[in-house]
């Protein structure tokens, strides 16, 4: 009989629940349920039912597994099992931990969904048998989380790790000034999201800039994505090459001190604005390798996050 545990991923649209195996990672069973309502009483409900649905599938009773882990796409304080800020759910300040923990009536762990995604890629992923390890997620939204010494890294107030709110300063002088879904200006996210680069590039086709990115989205503007921008770089446009060099700039510049810093033998990349722009990866490499401290480097590699869409579960599932 494998050694199972239970884990959550809980996002903005909907919550996933697994039965994972401790010893493979694999996931055993899983069911995710949508959010009908946002408030944290039916988010709560939902997280339990989800939980029961798995556990069924997986034929195991959800007392068995001893402890359920919780990955939230927001902030959290851990040891408290208070979500301290979930723009996507409209939540601050929800003692997520303790309501579902009377729910179940198991022990339950939250943690941030890049903390748990990079805990399950150490535990079975990327970053197999590191201790010192990055992740950097460049997708929807811009974060991090970090490994130090086997253990993740939360900070004195649990918030550790926001590498999308670092702020940063385009080279080029006619770049405005962006402001960051968090309300401050200057973000890195608010320069190299998916979402604001494709609300860009759109303010750009809008005002009569002239791009590839034009006809590969045939006009309808609503198509705009950083995979189609990387296809317009591989074919030379002039606009997309400068953007592209801008964001790259920003990006290899801010993951290259981040290694000065904190010396870790690995930064795994997550998210679909480097795992599916090729051409951006490389640029991006290419200013973080001219960038980043020489003693920082050696021994010091990148890879790609492995997990996926799992890698939530799984971690959360096998937090400590
Ligand atoms: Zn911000």
């Amino acid at each position: 009989m494998p050694s199972l545990a239970l884990g959550v991923d809980l996002g903005g649209t909907n919550a996933r629940a697994a039965v994972v195996d401790r010893d493979s990672g694999e996931v055993v069973a899983a069911h995710k349920e949508p959010h009908q309502d946002r408030s944290a009483e039916a988010v709560v409900a939902e997280v339990v039912g989800a939980l029961r649905s798995a556990a069924a599938a997986a034929r195991i009773d959800l007392q068995a597994c001893g402890q359920v882990g919780v990955g939230v796409a927001g902030q959290c304080h851990s040891k408290a099992g208070t979500v301290l800020n979930a723009p996507n759910l409209g939540w601050r300040n929800v003692p997520l931990g303790p309501m579902l923990s009377k729910e179940l009536g198991l022990p339950v762990r939250i943690a941030n969904d890049l903390a748990v995604a990079a805990w399950g890629e150490k535990r079975f992923g990327a970053a197999k048998g590191l201790s010192d390890v990055i992740l950097v997620f460049i997708g929807t939204g811009v974060g991090s989380a970090i490994i130090s010494r086997g253990q993740l890294h939360e900070g004195a107030g649990g918030v550790a790790g926001e590498f999308g709110h670092i702020k940063v300063r385009p080279i080029r002088p006619t770049t405005a000034v962006r402001t960051c879904g968090c309300g401050m200006t200057s973000c890195l996210e608010a320069y190299t999201s998916g979402v604001n680069l494709a609300a860009r590039v759109r303010e750009d086709l809008q005002a009569g800039v002239r791009t590839l990115v034009r006809d590969l989205v045939q006009g309808d503007l609503s198509r705009v994505s950083a995979a189609v921008v990387d296809e317009a770089y591989s074919r030379k446009d002039p606009y997309v090459i400068g953007l592209w060099e801008e964001v790259a700039d920003l990006m290899g510049t801010a993951i290259a001190n981040y290694v000065t810093v904190l010396n870790p033998s690995r930064v795994v990349l997550g998210g679909g604005v480097i795992l599916w722009c090729p051409e951006l990866e490389r640029l991006v490499r290419q200013v973080f390798e001219q960038q980043a401290s020489r003693t920082a480097l050696i021994g010091f590699d990148f890879a790609r996050a492995h997990l996926g869409d799992d890698a939530g579960v799984i971690g959360a599932a096998l937090l400590e």
